[in-house]
């Protein structure tokens, strides 16, 4: 048996050959080795007095003779031994006494440090383990056959729990660690007959009998606990880029909504959780659920109102309200009201998490995650990490509010720069930038485009006997009279002048222009705005200028105007309350 307890010395039985002593200390890397027999430690051998060898010519422990070793009542076989490291000389410790370490003691040290040791002697294949190495690998006490083969069965490579690694890449490993490297390291886990899973490192060094290795031997350590916190730090880091990479998802979100879409969908995503929602806090205490992702078996949410304090517990909502958010396991077991769990039970909630989404230092809304089936404990990192992406939640959602203000501060300048305010349709400076963009596309597309000159008759008359006020309401009747006609997306009505609409209908031929004339004409008379005064008719007329052109090049667009303004004329001419459609000018006949 041999077994190393560190800093210390290394441990041998002395009965052993020293050539195993010997590689027991290099494999501990020691100087020195105490020497036991029948549990009581008879003393300590050491490199004291040997030779040192040099690179040049390194140590040859075939010259050394069983005397020249230490006394300490060991009897040694003495071989051949090239490659044993140069090994700092070191003085000798008196024998076994009273005061020995019992092999007992000793086993339970090297238990207690989770440490053992192996030995495989490559010309007989035995593969020799320690008691805590058995111990480590989960066998019976003196249960290991000492074959390789077992060995190999026994262990699997690095962290490759879920893919067993065969015995036969264990082996080819073991081939070129005897080929390449003196020393090695190598990290493997076992599953133990109860499905625990230990790590362990076993760290030594290939022994060679001239060029040829004859054995290879190695400490085991126990390094399950620190492969655990490796593991849980790994998933930490894991999750908290997944929480990171939502986070800024949701942070380049403009939309409110799409802000909560994401922020359910990610909670739910991240916890595995049946159902996420988002709930608005209500000024009345009361909240709604105004956000929702649902596992398919379970009953939605959506839109239900909740009638106050969010059916929870005075002390959550203390706790929400300052910022913090909270995990309840087993809402049976923790909810102090018979309503509160029948709530829960209606909508099957046996488990949820809930942060809070701070406005400004108020609570806004709550962000929730419900497990539907079963009471579960939540993960305490996974809440920590929860609570940062609540967090930029919030942000998020300030954001989006601040961006909705933005736009709509910014529809208001452009209403204030594009649109008429009395009549609501576009102004002037929009009908040119837009006449301009249509005639330039459909110069590409090679389609027509129309416009529509309306003038009100005899307005001056209307202002003169029903007021001013009175005419600014006629004028916003006839804006939206003509509006309504006017459908499809390019078309635009535009406030000309004071009392003169302009239509463009874009890829519309005369004929169309003028079937959309004779609809406008129509629904501003259908308006029956009385005009006792005018010479016309007794209600408000209008009087159409019609224009189309095929588009060809920008220099004619101010063609079209002229085209519809001088039929307008015309039509004033011709007594008015009619439609004249203007002949194609020379150039585009
Ligand atoms: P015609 O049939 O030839 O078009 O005669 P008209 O009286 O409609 O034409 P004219 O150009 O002589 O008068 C236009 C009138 O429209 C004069 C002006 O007071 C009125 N007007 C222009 N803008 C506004 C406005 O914003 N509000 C009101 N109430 N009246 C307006
Ligand atoms: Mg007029
Ligand atoms: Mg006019």
């Amino acid at each position: 048996m041999i077994s190393v307890i560190q800093p210390s010395a290394a441990q041998v039985n002395d009965d052993i050959p020293l050539k195993a002593v010997l590689a027991a200390m290099a494999a501990a890397g020691q100087s020195q080795a105490l020497v036991t027999h029948q549990d009581q430690v008879l003393g300590v051998v050491s490199f004291a007095e040997l030779p040192l060898g040099t690179d040049a010519n390194p140590l040859d422990l075939s010259a050394l003779k069983a005397e020249s070793l230490p006394s300490v009542g060991l009897t040694c076989q003495l071989e051949a031994y090239a490659h044993v490291p140069p090994m700092p000389i070191q003085p000798v410790v008196p024998t076994a006494s009273p005061t020995a370490l019992p092999m007992a003691r000793l086993q339970q040290v090297l238990q207690g440090a989770g440490l053992g040791i192996w030995d495989w002697d490559l010309q007989t294949q035995q593969v020799t383990c320690s008691a805590e190495l058995e111990f480590l690998l989960g066998l019976e006490p003196n249960s290991f056959d000492g074959r390789y083969e077992t060995f190999l069965q026994l262990i699997r490579l690095g962290d490759s729990l879920h893919e067993p690694t065969s015995g036969t890449q264990i082996d080819l490993y073991f081939q070129t660690i005897l080929r390449q490297c003196k020393h090695y390291q190598l990290k493997f886990s076992v599953v133990h007959g109860n499905g625990a899973v230990r790590y362990l490192l076993m760290q030594g060094q290939v022994f060679y009998q001239g060029e040829k290795p004859c054995r290879m031997t190695g400490l085991v350590f126990d390094i399950t606990a620190h492969c655990q916190a490796e593991a849980a730090l790994k998933r930490h880091h894991e999750r908290q880029q997944i929480i990171s990479e939502m986070a800024q998802k949701i942070r380049h979100s403009l939309q409110l909504e799409s802000v909560l879409e994401q922020a359910v969908l990610a909670m739910r995503q991240f916890l595995q959780a049946d159902r996420a929602i988002v709930m608005r806090c209500l000024a009345d205490g009361g909240g709604q659920v105004i956000q929702e992702t649902v596992d398919g078996r379970f009953d939605s949410m959506m839109d239900w109102r909740l009638r106050s304090t969010w059916g929870l517990r005075p002390d959550h909502q203390a706790r929400l309200s300052q910022g913090l958010g909270l995990a309840i396991n087993d809402i049976k077991a923790e909810s102090p009201s018979a309503a509160e769990i029948e709530f829960a039970e209606f909508f099957g909630i046996c488990s949820e998490v809930i942060f809070p989404l701070m406005q400004d230092d108020r609570l806004w809304g709550l962000l929730i995650a419900h497990q539907c089936d079963r009471p579960r404990t939540w993960d305490h990192s996974d809440i920590q990490l929860l609570e940062t992406l609540a967090t930029q939640v919030g942000i998020a959602i300030q954001q989006a509010k601040l961006h909705e203000k933005l736009r709509y501060a910014n529809d208001q300048l452009q209403r204030l720069v594009f649109i008429d305010e009395l009549t609501q349709v576009s102004n002037r400076r929009q009908f040119e930038e837009h006449l301009e963009q249509e005639w330039r596309r459909l110069c590409r597309e090679q389609s027509p485009i129309s416009l529509l000159m309306c003038d009100i008759d005899h307005f001056k008359q209307y202002n003169d006997t029903y007021g001013h006020p009175a005419g600014d309401r006629c004028l916003a009747s006839v804006a939206q009279a003509i509006s309504d006609i006017v459908k499809r997306p390019a078309d635009l009505v535009a406030r000309y002048g004071g009392e003169e609409f302009a239509v463009i209908l874009p890829n519309t031929d005369q004929a169309g222009a003028e079937s959309i004339a004779e609809e406008i004409h129509f629904a501003v008379r259908r308006l029956r705005i009385p005009h006792r005064r005018s010479p016309s008719d007794k209600i408000i007329t209008l009087s159409i200028g019609v224009a189309t052109s095929m588009p060809i090049a920008a220099s004619y667009r101010q063609g079209l105007v002229e085209n519809a303004d001088r039929a307008l004329y015309q039509a004033k001419a011709a007594g008015r309350n009619c439609i004249i459609v203007a002949k194609p000018s020379p150039s585009e006949s």
